[in-house]
């Protein structure tokens, strides 16, 4: 899905609402991710905020099993339209997890890739399929269950005194 600008531009108060939902064969083939976004173009800015819904079929970092994930998260996002009016991005203020991006003149965002960049973003460094998840039973036989520390081993020896 793509969106023009110059349209966006044309509409009273500059702002369009996106219901969108489309399915990503790499994060769910059954479930579309959905999104619900304002699209408001402010001289050379643009602001992509709202909302975005995911239910991503993943791999566990611990037990390697397959797991799915729901994603609910705000997004709020911007792009220049012209990168040559720095003076005017430096006005605003950015959070830091907002990225900037340039769009080097062009009238068309596409959607469908802004949507899966912060599908993407927002997918931890770590996966784990519980909070409780061990590992595997077959792969904890490979590893030492825990590694005894003996400068812990004098606190086992300490009695609290009780009057
Ligand atoms: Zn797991």
């Amino acid at each position: 899905m793509k969106i023009r600008i110059s349209e966006i531009e044309n509409i009273e108060g500059k702002t369009r609402h996106i219901s969108f939902s489309e399915i990503y064969n790499e994060f769910n083939k059954d479930v579309p991710v959905t999104a619900e976004l304002d699209v408001n173009v402010s001289g050379n800015v643009v602001k992509i905020s709202g909302n975005i819904k995911a239910v991503l079929n993943l791999v566990c970092d611990i037990c390697l099993k397959d797991f799915t994930k729901k994603f609910d998260f705000d997004i709020e996002e911007y792009f220049m339209k012209d990168k040559l009016k720095d003076t005017y991005s430096n006005e605003l203020e950015l959070d830091e997890n907002s990225f900037t991006e340039d769009l080097n003149n062009e009238d068309e965002i596409d959607i469908s890739n802004f949507v899966y960049q912060c599908v993407i973003l927002n997918i931890p460094n770590k996966l784990v399929c519980d909070i409780n998840c061990n590992g595997d039973e077959n792969l904890k036989k490979y590893i030492k269950k825990e590694i005894s520390d003996p400068r812990l081993e004098i606190f086992k020896q300490i009695k609290i005194e009780k009057e």
